[in-house]
């Protein structure tokens, strides 16, 4: 019986991670339709997935950048860093006009008529404010609360600061010592933290599962009917910026790789993200794939994954667009060339703004559709379905981020192409299912 039992477990193991989170994103949703509201119950198993995974997020963005800059000069930092947030403007305003150039196409909205509440409106923060926001008035506040550009900056100003006093001490001060000790610590704290992401993936399997059934349960299909258009607009712009722009133009194009196998390095980022509904959820997963599959330098991937989780949204930028249109439709309003560049920009700030959780752009919305005097209760409208269409743009993110992070690695000889998914090796999900299978 018990040897039953381990032959079962071992068979379910020897099956990669992320087919094993597949089936259950499948499997959930339709138990959350076939049982309707009660399956809403199943909820806290999916936040415990979700928590789970936010409590390493710190810690592993601490250790590799720690990592980073023991290896970087502040030079080399600053081109990464400028060529990576230079990138991240480029692809986010990319998406914001293919969102408006799918919606002028598809428009959707045309032909619904307005229901919906009242919104609380929100301004989009001024960039000036946001640039101030990243340096911490106390860095330990700005990691009890999160805030990761704020973390980056404090980490990386002192990551700087020990290895500028490390070359000034002598050869076996215990000045030296104790800051090789620090470096070494924060290599093994890495280590164990992409050990961690692998076990709670682990978890992943039930907590994906209950993430989906609780949602079905909750809107069922009329909602989605309701909102094929929207959806669908939204779908079809996701779909061209991934091929198009990340895999045709960054990855085939300007790294010059297989395309299959960006997808087959990243594809426990994008099936998490895609669950969870949150960039900086994702973060870990998106790490840890960085470093086994894409074989990024933590130079690089340290400090441009944490970065793009907090102000590089491909997908919510193109979102905000796309709801504009839609709520110009519902409105019986033509927006102007001029109208349209002006909700680029603003949806492009505001995307920068935007956190990396579920739902965040439902906020941020408020300040594109103001920009050109559109309704608000649109937002109410679309409320109901975010938490499906919230999945898309989430994963679009996160493959922004991946794919930015790996043009930036190819651009300073800091991601090794000879190995890795390139060299058509596995991660660490199939390492786990082949050590399993053969024990
Ligand atoms: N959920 C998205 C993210 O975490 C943000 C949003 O579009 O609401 O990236």
């Amino acid at each position: 019986m018990a040897n039953q039992f381990l032959r079962v477990w071992r068979r379910y193991r020897s099956v990669p991670i992320v087919y094993r989170i597949a089936a259950a994103f499948v499997l959930g949703s339709i138990v959350g339709l076939a049982v309707g509201p009660p399956a809403q119950r199943l909820q806290p198993l999916g936040d415990l997935f979700v928590r789970l995974l936010e409590m390493i997020i710190i810690p592993i963005i601490v250790f590799t950048l720690l990592m980073a800059a023991r290896r970087l000069s502040p030079t080399n930092l600053g081109k990464i860093g400028a060529q990576t947030v230079l990138l991240y403007l480029l692809t986010t305003t990319v998406a914001i006009a293919l969102g408006l150039g799918v919606s002028n196409l598809i428009n959707p909205g045309s032909g619904v008529t307005l229901t919906g509440g009242n919104v609380d409106t929100e301004q989009a923060p001024s960039l000036g404010q946001q640039l101030l926001n990243v340096v911490p008035t106390n860095p330990i506040s700005a990691m009890a609360e999160g805030n990761i550009l704020a973390i980056i900056f404090f980490v990386l100003v002192f990551g700087i600061g020990m290895t500028l006093v490390r070359e000034e001490s002598d050869a076996d001060s215990s000045i030296r010592d104790g800051i090789d000790t620090i470096f070494e610590t924060a290599e093994a704290g890495a280590e164990v933290m992409f050990k961690v992401v692998w076990g709670i993936m682990e978890y992943g399997v039930i907590g994906v599962f209950a993430l989906m059934a609780a949602l079905f349960g909750e809107i069922g299909v009329e909602a989605i009917r309701a909102y094929a258009m929207l959806a669908a607009t939204l779908l079809l712009a996701v779909a061209i910026q991934i091929t198009v722009v990340y895999l045709l133009v960054l990855l085939r194009g300007v790294v010059g790789v297989s395309p299959i196998s960006f997808l087959r390095g990243t594809r426990e980022a994008l099936v998490t993200a895609l669950s969870i509904r949150s960039s900086s959820g994702t973060l870990p997963v998106s790490m840890s794939n960085a470093e086994d599959n894409l074989k990024i330098d933590e130079g690089v991937y340290s400090f441009s994954l944490p970065l793009g989780a907090t102000i590089n949204m491909d997908g919510t930028a193109m979102y905000l667009g796309i709801v504009a249109i839609f709520a110009a439709n519902i409105a019986g309003v033509s927006l102007t060339l001029a109208q349209q560049f002006s909700i680029l920009v603003t949806a492009l700030l505001a995307s920068i703004g935007t956190a990396g959780v579920p739902s965040a752009s439902l906020v941020m919305m408020t300040a594109v559709l103001t920009q050109v005097g559109l309704p608000l209760e649109v937002i109410a409208m679309i409320a109901g379905i975010d938490p499906l269409l919230d999945r898309l743009r989430t994963m679009n993110n996160v493959a922004g981020d991946l794919a930015v992070s790996t043009v930036v690695g190819k651009w300073n000889d800091a991601v090794d192409l000879t190995a890795g998914v390139w060299a058509g090796g596995v991660g660490e999900g199939d390492v786990v299912a082949s050590e399993s299978a053969t024990d």
